[in-house]
């Protein structure tokens, strides 16, 4: 039963070509060389010292999540970064098809496999929780 729900940020929670493109265009230059530069060096930080897809990263959200790793539903856009760590951890995953990483990983075989549930919309999330809480 699904207890919790964390949510990835970028792209789950913020459309991150719309927030990189104001950016680009306050800097004056094109929006696809500001996304492939800022992608490029990127480095996730955060205050836990440890970033995705690191299992530290997700064992110590379940240290502050109420609720065992299997009454968790973790929800991202990658599978590499998200889907795939969580779930080796015991977490019930949902897998959004939104941003560029959602078309880069849309066809391999462990967007099907690995996710508990697939979404294209946060709208969904309620009833496919409530749904998915019937059977547990
Ligand atoms: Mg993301």
């Amino acid at each position: 039963m699904i207890g919790a729900v964390v949510f990835d940020v970028g792209e789950c929670l913020v459309d991150e070509s719309r927030e990189y493109g104001n950016w680009a265009d306050w800097l004056g230059v094109p929006r696809h060389t500001f996304s492939a530069v800022f992608g490029a060096v990127i480095a996730t930080s955060d205050d836990w010292g440890v970033s995705k897809p690191d299992p530290g990263f997700f064992r110590h959200m379940l240290e502050v999540t109420p609720g065992s790793a299997d009454e968790i539903l973790y929800v991202g856009d990658r599978l590499d970064n998200d889907i795939r760590p969580a779930a080796a951890l015991g977490l019930l995953t949902a897998l959004i098809r939104r941003g560029p990483w959602a078309t880069i990983q849309q066809e391999d075989p462990d967007a099907e496999r690995v996710p508990t549930m697939r979404i294209d919309s946060l709208a969904e999330l309620p009833g496919r929780i409530a749904a998915f809480n019937e059977t547990a």
